[in-house]
């Protein structure tokens, strides 16, 4: 029979961190703790598996699980000597959920269970504080409406507020055990009336309500975006952990707070968090007090005048010091933790590994390996690949004249411009029509990721750097200010007032996440510097990877970038788009209309040098380096005008009859130019094209060869061959177009003919091809596109809704579909070398710069990956990780 709860406390526990897919991250890890030593309040987890089970039988409980929970609570009585419900000996307890992957603040957590009219009586004589003890009760009732009952936290708060309103007190910390008392009174009063059933008084039937209520909020709304954003499957579920309560807010020497073991947004290895006297957990957390620093250097780093908790409770500093180091250490990794301290005594609530910036990611990971703490090769498997797009993003420029607005918490990294905003639906909504936003709120909430995810930036005016808003844009890597106390916000006038000045929706403002500055308008950026931590972990996973990395390029601009970012050559250059130039296009269309091949000819003898000039500037910067270039791959049509108005212009522009070109235009329409008249069908057609392209190719490789002094190494590729007679006919007036060029020049050229493989019938005739083409490249954007027979322009219409219906788990065109179009490919890599053995094989669809896709290359041991610029060091990490993976 399934073992549905595990107990833990009292220096022992029934499971450990290697439990995580069962007891969820924070259960798992509170077992480990105990299991060290560490003080840690006893409770129990009942497992996620429990989850699946509850939602797979109609959201009911397994018979047996009743008695092992009572089991499980009399345990904890036992540590800690008391026992639930009993008002002589009374035992509270905390009920939190605790998903496998960390969801921050997506689910709920009730705390201080256990509280009624009777017990709260039995608080108050235990702490000997009624004040506690009432304020304690009002909180409980609070936050187990707006959990478990549904009745939002806004009912309570206007009766706090007019309470004190009415009692004449501006804090909390004012009111006294009457006046709480007073309020408890109220707040029962209006569970009655809102729900019209009493605020159940008997301490089973609440942690009963509390625990469904957490499974249940595995499905709540910002549960399901968070997961969706996240990859996280729903089939994972959540556990729960009961655990006995710790109180932060029992007067001056109690405390709670939240510390990272390095700094999450540098990753220097400082100490790093925050705390707040006499509070409870999610008071930190929720940015509603602001919170004091952990270290006195810290303190005076901050300029904060506020003691810190180095000064404050030093014993129990020292311990945490402690156990904070003990943690890194068993974790080898960088901490996230909570704690609370009761009256002098330090509790930890929770311990995992802390969620980074990319650039704290390579500090630590970097300095861990030096440490000697991780090898390089967990530090390379440690970076997300994705999250290196954080740092190549722009940081303001330091030459910059700046219109300061305001100044808050430089809470995550990057800066960013935008109009403001202030709502999340309205971010998601301006996003979809390509405007750039800064998502500008008091506070942010779980409610508001959907907004943080569309917005280039997040401003608030409250929080601090724990605040939701903080640590949510650090994992998205998005810049972040917050807590910018000066500027306030109103949304009903949808406006925000900074230093007097009064800025609207739609007004720009820029926001610094590296200082916390806060600027009107735009402000001039400057490209990140790709050194330091950055380069040691790309040197690494360079040393540790077997597949090289090209880029997709075909501009010298992008080509330059690409080199800068490590790309060893180019693995794809699209000749079209160089035919868009405003000096080309007149040459194009003339080739177009021209009714014979010798009109044809002469259109592309003026087409000749420009072509050649390209693909100098092309080898000169990648010298040394191999180079393919994709022969014309687009239906003709698109290189000519549209509509009426177009086409006038275009035709008096060249002095040709509106008409001729309305007509020739006509000729080449077709029903569907993907499967139509493109690719080599193009070069059978007009084998001329393909001949000026392959001349202007060799005679660059010899003009650039002899200037760089190292021979360009060409490779000359055939897109969308179906079958071996098309590529034979091709590749024979490219070797003719070679041996001619090279007689006349009198050098000899290494170059290489080969095929891109993006139809399906390429790859499984791959055996035929590759016994005579050189290389393939795998054009899994085409290969996606006909293997799935969805349009790659009209995808996004219908794929979301197939991604929300749980049709597909991912775009099919952004990763690699393995199942399917993994197998075409796979079946073109085995044929090819079957009949190739040396044949050399590449990627060049989007797949190329895909994390996960690369994994896969990497599986069939392919020779290169080819992606955009700034995807190639994120290719060149994900190959290392692949590497690592494959052992
Ligand atoms: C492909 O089809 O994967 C490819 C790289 O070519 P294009 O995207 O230019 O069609
Ligand atoms: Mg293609």
């Amino acid at each position: 029979m399934a073992k549905w709860v595990f107990a833990f406390g009292g220096g022992s526990a029934e499971g450990g961190a290697g439990d995580r897919n069962l007891l969820g991250g924070k259960g798992a890890n509170l077992a480990e703790m105990c299991s060290l030593g560490l003080p840690v309040p006893p409770g129990f987890t009942i497992t996620t598996e429990l989850c699946t089970h509850y939602y797979a039988n109609d959201r009911t409980y397994p018979e047996e699980l009743e008695a092992e929970v009572d089991r499980a609570l009399a345990k904890v009585g036992e540590v800690t000597g008391r026992r639930f419900g009993d008002p002589d000996n009374l035992l509270l307890v905390s009920v939190r959920s605790g998903a496998r992957a960390s969801m921050p603040g997506m689910m709920d957590t009730v705390l201080n269970l256990g509280l009624n009219d009777e017990t709260v009586e039995a608080l108050a004589r235990d702490s000997g504080d009624r004040r506690f003890a009432y304020d304690s009760y009002r909180r409980f009732i609070q936050m187990y409406c707006d959990v478990v009952m549904g009745l939002d936290h806004e009912n309570f708060e206007e009766i706090l507020e007019d309470g004190k309103a009415g009692l004449g007190y501006e804090f909390d910390t004012d009111l006294s055990a009457e006046d709480w008392s007073r309020i408890v009174d109220l707040y029962k009063a209006k569970v009655l009336e809102e729900l019209d059933t009493p605020f159940p008084q008997d301490p089973r039937e609440q942690l009963w309500g509390a625990i469904g209520a957490v499974f249940s909020s595995w499905m709540n709304h910002r549960a399901i975006t968070y997961r969706r954003l996240h990859n996280i499957p729903e089939s994972w579920g959540t556990a729960v952990n009961v655990q006995a309560m710790v109180f932060g807010n029992m007067g001056d020497d109690s405390a709670t707070g939240v510390a990272f073991t390095r700094n999450p947004s540098t990753g220097e290895k400082k100490l790093y968090g925050e705390f707040l006297v006499n509070a409870q957990g999610e008071d930190v957390v929720a940015g509603i007090r602001t919170p004091q620093s952990l270290t006195e250097e810290a303190r005076v780093a901050a300029g904060s005048d506020k003691p810190s908790l180095q000064k404050v409770l030093p014993d129990a500093f020292a311990d945490f010091v402690r156990i904070a180091d003990t943690l890194e250490g068993h974790y080898r990794d960088m901490q996230d933790l909570e704690f609370t301290i009761e009256r002098g005594k330090l509790w930890m609530l929770q311990t995992r590994a802390g969620k980074r910036t990319a650039k704290a990611a390579l500090k630590i990971a970097v300095e861990m390996a030096e440490e000697g703490l991780i090898t390089r090769e967990e530090a390379v498997a440690r970076i997300d690949p994705a999250s290196l797009d954080q740092l190549l993003h722009p940081t303001i420029d330091p030459e910059a004249s700046r219109d300061v607005i305001g100044i808050g918490l430089p809470a995550s990294p990057g800066a960013a411009t935008g109009e403001i905003v202030f709502s999340s639906d309205e971010a998601e909504e301006l996003k979809a029509h390509g405007r750039k936003v800064i998502l500008v709120r008091v506070e942010t909430s779980p409610e508001d990721i959907h907004g943080m995810h569309a917005a280039e930036g997040i401003l608030t005016t409250r929080g601090g750097m724990t605040s939701h808003a903080a640590v949510v844009a650090r994992g998205m890597g998005k810049p972040c200010v917050s807590g910018t106390g000066s500027l306030r916000v109103d949304y009903k006038k949808q406006t925000m007032q900074a230093l007097g000045r009064t800025f609207n929706k739609g007004d720009v403002i820029t926001i610094d996440g590296a200082n916390g500055q806060v600027l009107a308008g735009a402000v001039a950026m400057l490209q990140p510097e790709l050194s330091g931590d950055f380069a040691s972990i790309m040197e690494w996973a360079d040393a540790i990877r077997q597949m090289k990395v090209r880029t997709n390029a075909e501009t010298p601009a992008d080509a330059r970038m690409a080199r800068s970012f490590g790309a060893e050559g180019i693995g794809l250059c699209r000749t079209e788009h160089m035919f868009f130039d405003d000096d080309r296009i007149v040459a194009v269309r003339e080739m177009i209309l021209a009714d014979t091949e010798e009109g044809r000819r002469a259109a592309l003898a003026k087409l000749l040098p420009m072509q050649r000039s390209d693909f100098v500037e092309l080898f000169e910067i990648m010298a040394g380096m191999p180079v393919t270039i994709r022969l014309l791959d687009p239906p003709l049509h698109e290189f000519l005008p549209k509509g009426e108005e177009e086409i006038a212009e275009v035709a008096a522009a060249m002095g040709v009859p509106a008409d001729t070109l309305r007509q020739r235009t006509e000729s080449l329409h077709e029903l569907n130019p993907m499967l139509g008249h493109r690719g080599c069908r193009l070069a059978i057609s007009y084998p001329e094209i393909a001949e000026m392209q392959a001349r202007a190719i060799f005679e660059a490789a010899v003009e650039a060869g002899q200037r760089t002094g190292r021979p360009a190494e060409p490779e000359i590729m055939v897109p969308l061959v179906g079958v071996i007679e098309e590529f034979e006919f091709v590749k024979a007036r490219i070797d003719q177009v070679a041996k001619a060029v090279m007689e006349e020049s009198g050098v000899e050229i290494a170059y290489l003919c080969g095929t891109m493989i993006e139809l399906p019938r390429a790859a499984l005739r791959a055996g035929d091809i590759a016994a005579s083409a050189a290389f393939f490249s795998f054009g899994t954007n085409d290969l996606t596109q006909t293997a799935f027979g969805i349009s790659r322009d009209d995808a996004a219409l219908f794929l979301e809704a197939y991604r929300q219906k749980g049709i597909i788990e991912q775009d099919p065109f952004v990763t690699l579909d393995i199942d399917g179009v993994g197998e075409l490919v796979r079946i073109g890599v085995e044929r090819g070398r079957q009949a190739r053995p040396d044949i050399k094989l590449g990627i060049c669809g989007e797949h190329g710069g895909d994390p996960a896709s690369i994994g896969f290359c990497a599986e069939l041991g392919l020779d290169y990956v080819s992606c955009s610029p700034f995807r190639v060091p994120i290719a060149r990490l994900a190959a290392a990780q692949a590497a690592v993976a494959k052992g």
